[in-house]
């Protein structure tokens, strides 16, 4: 038995964007030791992209904002297949971790009166997301880091997680590498949080890093935890879509909600003419109340840009489809247009806006203070994910936390934006509290030598094998696939079809060989990537064909409908004894009389 190095902790945290640094300092102040652990370096987690802002119902701009409304939008950006409980814990918490993030330093933008600003986002009937410009993700980081540092958690950068091991139904510790030498290590551990974050790179278009390939949904899925709502991805309505080298960067919704518009290449503002009968009263109708509304008028109501995600983004494909589209298939969007009504229009888009000015610039040469951007949806998050406990984040598996984006249930069908730094922030503290009780009542459990002699041999198998397929072009293929097969419009032969595609996948993936040796490999690391690609792209596929609705973030073009059916359940995945992945439908639990008489109220 090969002899590697062993590393111990009562709490072991993997992935250190929001989610895992907020679980590693709440574990840690509860005085237990914790490891995390990053496949990148320390700060450079996917969070640090995040940049519209983080919601939270402070009512700083609008004293009518409170939890309800928050809970309220929430539920109703999810379709009302949320997990209740999660949306009412985070709508009530989220106040509280802005304001600790401000005690620990974040400088968040503020109002006139010295509060932390917030601004209007899609889907929120209040502004709600405190902001730092567009770059909040990075203050929360940077926030986040400089607390947890000085609180004696271990960490290790550079390290992929590849395995869980358990001790018998309780998961015991990990099994990973380091990146930069390929030497392998083991992490025991009384309990463990996943805080992986998404799935963004089983798609070819997407806002996501290069880290998100659902390591943690896989993970959790191979170690016995259950997946939910798998089919429930998110197209982001505005990525870059030109040149074809930033393909998928994301643009935040803030240039909407600082007043930005959508027009195709007629110059039309198409968005007025698909208003959903559920937001009409909250929707202006006009461009004039749409724009006293991003300036803060509270009697206004918001322009049909910022409705949901989903909404925005199946608007945009059908204008490109019906060939309204701009010269590289996308539409425009537009905020140089405000210069007609804001005489310091330039430097407020920049100072509101310095990211976005700064990538399209030197991106794509264009100047967005003065001309507009070509845009079209990219992937960018999923709601599906782990099935933890709402109030602790345990999975189904003894001792298996998991928090973030791995994680899922609050969102429902759909995800309103600023709502994930929120969720990562609150369930992340929550992840981490019962970690540490977990840890405190438990024992470090055993190790199976003979699990880590699999694992281990299959990580190297690739350089023994003689390289029939390679890496790189079985990732193309997977995410061509999936952006073609699986992606905005759905229907049921082509998800067949992709279920088909996918083994055939797996079998090529099986036979993907690498050259060099286990010092930085790159192609090394993408093919271990590869298995957990597959198997949340499987998932994908199989629970957007057992959903036969449209809903949320899924249309299927063959029921496009909503359907009673599948109102009040949620898809779950798990791996059966034989190997196989299995489907079935869970009912919702019973929302309480008061969080229905909340839903009624904000009606
Ligand atoms: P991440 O920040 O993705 O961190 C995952 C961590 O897990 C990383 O450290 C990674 O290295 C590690 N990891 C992964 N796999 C392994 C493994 N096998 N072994 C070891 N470590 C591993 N949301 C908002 O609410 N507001 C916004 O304004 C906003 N803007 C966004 C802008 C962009 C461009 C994008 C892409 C997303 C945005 N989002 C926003 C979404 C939000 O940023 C993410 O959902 C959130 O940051 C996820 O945080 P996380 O902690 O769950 O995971």
């Amino acid at each position: 038995m090969a002899d590697y190095e062993t590393f111990q902790h009562d709490v072991l945290v993997i992935g250190a964007g929001g989610a895992g640094l907020r679980a590693a300092i709440e574990a840690s102040a509860a005085g237990v030791s914790v490891g995390l652990v990053c496949k990148s370096l320390l700060g450079k987690a996917h969070t640090v992209m995040a940049e519209g802002g983080i919601a939270a119902a402070l009512g700083n701009v609008d004293d009518r904002d409170n939890w309800k409304v928050h809970f309220a939008d929430t539920m109703r950006g999810g379709q009302y297949v949320n997990q209740w409980r999660m949306a009412e814990l985070h709508a009530k918490e989220a106040p509280d971790r802005v304001r600790e993030l401000e005690a620990w330093g974040a400088v968040f933008d503020r109002t006139k009166d010295g509060r932390i600003l917030q601004r209007n986002f899609g889907g929120h009937k209040y502004p709600r997301l405190a902001h730092v410009g567009d770059r909040t993700g990075l203050e929360m980081i940077r926030t986040l880091q400089d607390h947890g540092v000085h609180q004696g958690i271990e960490v290790y950068m550079e390290h992929t997680i590849l395995a869980l091991l358990k001790d018998g139904e309780r998961v015991v510790g990990a099994f990973g590498y380091e990146r930069e030498r390929g030497r392998f290590r083991i992490f025991r551990a009384k309990a463990i949080v996943l805080a992986t974050g998404g799935i963004g790179r089983a798609y070819k278009i997407t806002s996501n890093s290069w880290e998100s390939t659902g390591d943690g949904l896989a993970l959790a899925y191979e170690a016995g935890a259950e997946l939910i709502d798998m089919e429930f991805v998110q197209f982001h309505p505005t990525g870059m879509i030109w040149p074809p080298s930033v393909m998928g960067i994301l643009v935040t919704e803030g240039v909407r909600g600082e007043g930005g518009i959508l027009t195709n290449s007629e110059g039309k503002r198409f968005m007025f003419d698909s208003i959903p009968e559920n937001y009409r009263t909250q929707t202006a109708d006009n461009s004039e109340e749409g724009w006293r509304y991003c300036l803060g008028d509270k009697e206004a109501r918001r322009p049909p840009e910022l409705l949901t995600r989903d909404h925005v983004a199946r608007c945009i494909v059908r204008e490109i489809k019906e060939g309204r589209g701009s010269p590289h298939g996308g539409v425009y969007l537009d905020i140089a247009w405000i210069k007609e009504k804001m005489p310091n229009s330039a430097e407020h888009i920049k100072r509101k806006l310095p990211s976005m000015y700064h990538q399209f610039k030197q991106l794509a040469d264009i100047d967005i203070t003065e001309q507009s951007m070509e845009v079209g949806p990219t992937t960018h998050y999923a709601m599906g994910g782990i099935h933890v406990d709402p109030d602790i984040q345990m999975s189904r598996v003894p001792g298996l936390f998991a928090a973030g984006e791995c994680a899922a249930g609050i969102n429902g069908a759909n995800r309103l934006g600023g709502n994930s730094l929120s969720d990562i922030v609150v369930f992340g503290k929550r992840a981490g509290e019962f970690a540490a009780k977990f840890a405190k009542e438990n024992s470090l459990g055993q190790i199976d030598h003979g699990k880590l002699e699999i694992v281990a041999r299959e990580g190297v198998a690739p350089f023994e094998r003689n390289g029939a397929e390679n890496p790189y072009q079985v990732q193309k293929d997977l995410q061509e696939m999936m952006q073609d097969l699986v992606g905005i419009v759905r229907n049921e032969n082509e998800m067949r079809s992709a279920l088909g595609k996918i083994d055939n996948l797996k079998s090529r993936a099986a036979k993907v060989g690498v050259t060099g040796n286990r010092e930085f490999n790159p192609g090394w690391h993408t093919t271990l990537d590869l298995e957990n690609l597959l198997t949340v792209s499987e998932a994908i596929a199989r629970a957007a064909l057992e959903r036969k609705e449209s809903r949320g973030a899924q249309f299927r073009e063959d029921y496009p409908n909503k359907d009673e059916r599948f109102a009040k359940v949620n898809t779950m995945i798990s791996k059966a004894p034989d190997g196989s992945m299995q489907i079935r439908l869970e009912p919702l639990p019973e929302m309480p009389d008061y969080l229905k008489q909340v839903i009624e109220e904000m009606k």
